[in-house]
């Protein structure tokens, strides 16, 4: 049985080819749901359940929702080995480091967790031409290949920055994405025009009622045009499209169920895209919440492995939010990229004294070169590069 009501709609959809022309964004399959209804149904689900999951080789939303459940708590062993048995077998024994860069720290939004919030009083910075190059120089003499490229939420820091600047940075880079303000289709499209390679839009919490009590002001609070952004990177025919949740705004296991069938819904429609989930856990920051829902490290564990026994395919990525001790663990569990000596404030990476600007404090401070020689402990090699926009 699904979960939501319109799950029909997904069986509508013409697999065949990736095309504009589809009916039933993400946001009406959400309207649909009853959250009670989701939470409810991971929490029924029994030894049975989870056992009839790890003995599947496609799993669909339900069986996601019982390797999550606590019942699956006693499976963990095994459900990360088996989680790092199909991440070798897909990905190989390398994991891709990559790095971030926050081009601006102005935001027009009111997020009670981020430390970028518009009434954070703190010094704004939104880096011109030469201050990217200073960093871009930076970044690259760590050996970086991958580049995320980050800002705040403002109109000041929209298409015509992104126009202006995406020129500049990607020939240094073999693959570029963006973790920025949701856009149009069409405004994807360009970007995907001069070189852009992947979105992250990062959904927070499924639930519009915890949603609205967490973006105050600001664009940010339209829970709908964020919800179908995903769906409109698709329609631009972005390669990679990046989901996730802020653990710890809402209950952790019903986000995740949700972002589930957020992912299958995308799959179905824009089969030529790959996917990525990341797992960030609301961090320390000025003026910064306590979280609704802690998930504890054993928790997050078990939720890592069942994303991976769920989609093989999947790209994973863990971030310096993270602890060293936690990282070093994770590294064998099921993710595919990592990030490492992130500043998360624009300009930190040339000049890194001016921590007052940053979003949120990051927890593994180890420099590239310590987090290659722990991945590399572990049995695991490095890669600067998995994917180069000539294989698509
Ligand atoms: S989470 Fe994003 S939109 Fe919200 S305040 Fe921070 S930078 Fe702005």
């Amino acid at each position: 049985m699904s979960l939501i009501a319109s799950s029909n709609q997904m069986a509508k959809v013409n697999m065949l080819e990736q095309s504009p022309a589809v009916d039933g964004q993400f946001s009406q399959v959400v309207e649909s749901a009853d959250w009670q209804q989701v939470t409810r149904l991971h929490h029924a689900k029994t030894e049975q359940n989870v056992r009839q999951a790890l003995s599947k080789s496609k799993l669909d939303v339900e069986d996601f929702a019982a390797l999550i459940s606590p019942a699956a708590e006693p499976f963990l062993l095994e459900m990360v080995a088996k989680s790092e048995q199909l991440t070798l077998q897909r990905f190989g024994n390398a994991l891709s480091l990559f790095a971030p860069l926050y081009l601006s720290n102005t935001c027009a939004n009111e997020c009670t967790y981020c430390g970028f919030s518009m009434s954070n009083a703190m010094k704004r910075l939104t880096l011109n031409e030469t201050q990217i190059g200073q960093e871009v120089a930076a970044i690259k003499s760590k050996g970086f290949d991958h580049l995320l490229l980050v800002t705040g939420e403002t109109k000041r820091v929209s298409m015509p920055y992104f126009e202006r600047m995406i020129p500049l940075i990607k020939p240094h880079f073999s693959q570029l994405s963006m973790e920025v303000q949701p856009l149009e289709t069409d405004e994807y499209r360009r970007l995907k025009g001069i070189g852009l390679d992947g979105v992250l839009v990062y959904q927070e919490t499924y639930r519009r009622k915890t949603y609205l009590e967490h973006h105050l002001r600001g664009n940010k609070s339209n829970f709908n045009y964020r919800l179908d952004a995903p769906d409109r990177i698709g329609q631009a025919g972005i390669h990679k499209i990046g989901l996730g949740v802020l653990l710890g705004l809402e209950d952790w296991r019903t986000d995740s169920v949700m972002m589930a069938h957020h992912l299958r819904h995308l799959q179905k429609r824009y089969w030529r895209s790959r996917f990525s989930v990341a797992f960030p856990r609301i961090r320390p920051c000025k003026g910064g919440i306590i979280p609704k829902s802690v998930i504890s490290d054993r928790q997050l564990v078990q939720l890592i492995a069942a994303w991976r026994l769920f989609d093989r395919d999947l790209e994973m990525s863990l971030s310096t939010r993270e602890s060293p001790e936690f990282r070093h663990h994770a590294v064998r569990m099921g993710f595919t990229t990592m990030s490492a000596e992130s500043k998360t404030q624009p300009g930190g990476y040339a000049d890194d004294s001016q921590e007052a600007l940053e979003q949120f404090e990051i927890s593994d401070e180890r420099s590239v070169a310590d987090i290659s020689a722990m991945i590399r402990s572990q049995g695991r090699g490095v890669v600067w590069k998995d994917w180069d926009p000539a294989l698509s």
